[in-house]
């Protein structure tokens, strides 16, 4: 091989797709960061153990799809398959659950990691943004974090976000439905693999894909009918916030994360244009994740929302996302003493907030008009010796054509102007 290619089932951000995948980012924290959320940065990589923990010894994320490796001190790292359990763990190292009022608000944006079989939508690295509201039991919380998500949905113009929600209950009434579960479970025709499912995360099963194990799920006892009296309340509590505040949802009652520390409130967005990997962001309440990590009871509840199938959902929709504002002036230079002044043109137009782009390396006039037209700004600035020896530019709009001499020292205010 003479050059390299990304790994499989990654890929690369190039402009300009970059900028819509930057947008995107920008649009699903633009939420929580206006709802009292601090930012959060964690490292790449963690103990392994933070995961088998936190995120489950049963799950495929840790069983199947984590990227684990051995420093040269003998240290088992992985990289982060997912935020939650990072941003717990830094959450409780800095103290901050002592430091002030619960909750404790969170967000974050990074990068993850997933050995998993790449297709569209399914990457082995991938992107999320992500919230959390640490250390508070309030159904005003579960609604804030679900609002936040289907607003930013809707800021990007999508229309095919679907909500999904369900309840898990709680120590207090899912250790009988699990029992429940696991009886009917254990009369179905399933697979060795799924049998054993049944035994370590029998609520997982539900949430099997294959139409050989749904059609027999038909009658499966659902954790809806076995709510205890205070998760009914607070499911309801959450139910009436999301109605008021104008927030569609389908109650699911098969939705399910199958793991014990998932309490109560879960819910998935899903879009319909993007095939098997329909899932676009999910979240739910993690009232036992702390103490499993060594921390003290903290009844938490958070969202990830993927960025890359945001993207590939705007794509379904033929919806483009606002983009901020690229290239708006850019000079076209024609002789030595015209780079000169456009440079400090430029320089000065960026200090006053106009991006603004230069022909760099000598071009000819016509090369470098042709990147101007491609740059996407509205004005050239263009100038030769003649036009300095008057003491001007010339200013041509690249919409119209039209094209007009402006003096030198007044074309930073000039241009400001018309922009404005
Ligand atoms: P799925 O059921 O599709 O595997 P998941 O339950 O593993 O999703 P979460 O761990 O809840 O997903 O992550 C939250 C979001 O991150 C998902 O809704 C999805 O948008 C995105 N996501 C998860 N895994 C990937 C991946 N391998 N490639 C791209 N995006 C992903
Ligand atoms: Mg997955």
């Amino acid at each position: 091989m003479s050059t390299f290619s990304a790994p499989r089932g990654t890929y690369d951000l190039i402009p300009p797709d970059s900028a819509a995948f930057l947008a995107v980012r920008e649009a699903l924290a633009a939420g929580p960061r206006r709802a009292g959320y601090g930012y959060v940065e964690t490292p790449g990589f963690e103990h392994v153990e933070l995961f088998s923990r936190g995120v489950g010894e049963s799950t495929d994320i840790v069983t199947k799809e984590m990227y684990t490796l051995t420093t040269k001190g003998g240290t088992h790292l992985a990289l982060r398959p997912e935020g939650t359990a990072s941003v717990l763990r830094a959450a409780l190292q800095a103290n901050l659950h002592r430091a002030g009022g619960l909750p404790v608000k969170l967000w974050y944006s990074g990068t993850y990691y997933r050995y998993e079989r790449p297709q569209a939508g399914r990457y082995r690295h991938f992107s999320q943004v992500g919230a959390e509201a640490i250390g508070a039991e309030d159904p005003a919380l579960d609604a804030e974090l679900v609002i936040l998500a289907a607003d930013a949905y809707r800021s990007l113009g999508l229309t095919g976000v679907r909500l999904l929600l369900n309840s898990l209950g709680d120590p207090e009434c899912r250790p009988a439905y699990r029992a429940a579960l696991q009886e009917f479970l254990r009369g179905l025709d399933l697979d060795p693999d799924t049998l054993a499912r049944v035994e370590i995360n029998p609520l997982r099963v539900l949430d099997d894909k294959r139409e050989s194990v749904q059609r027999q799920l038909v009658g499966a006892p659902l954790m809806r009918d076995h709510l205890c009296q205070a998760c009914k309340e607070y499911h309801e509590g959450v139910r009436e916030l999301l109605r008021a505040e104008g927030v569609a949802f389908e109650d699911d009652p098969r939705l399910v994360r199958g793991l014990d520390y998932y309490t109560r409130t879960t819910f998935e967005f899903v879009h319909d244009g993007l095939g098997a990997q329909s899932a676009v962001g999910g979240g739910g309440r993690y009232d036992g994740l702390s103490e499993l990590i060594g921390g003290p009871p903290l009844p938490s509840v958070g969202w990830a929302l993927g960025v890359d199938r945001t993207v590939l959902a705007l794509r379904a929709e033929g919806v483009d996302p606002a983009l901020p504002p690229g290239t708006r002036v850019f000079a076209v230079p024609l002789g030595e003493e015209a780079r000169r002044a456009l440079f400090t043109v430029v320089t000065e137009l960026r200090r006053a907030g106009v991006p603004a782009d230069f022909s760099f390396g000598g071009r000819g006039v016509k090369a470098a008009m042709k990147a101007a037209n491609r740059s996407g700004a509205r004005y050239a600035v263009v100038a030769g010796e003649r036009d300095l020896a008057e003491g001007v530019v010339q200013v041509k709009d690249l919409d119209s054509g039209d094209q007009s001499p402006c003096p030198l020292d007044t074309v930073v205010a000039e241009l400001r102007a018309r922009l404005s």
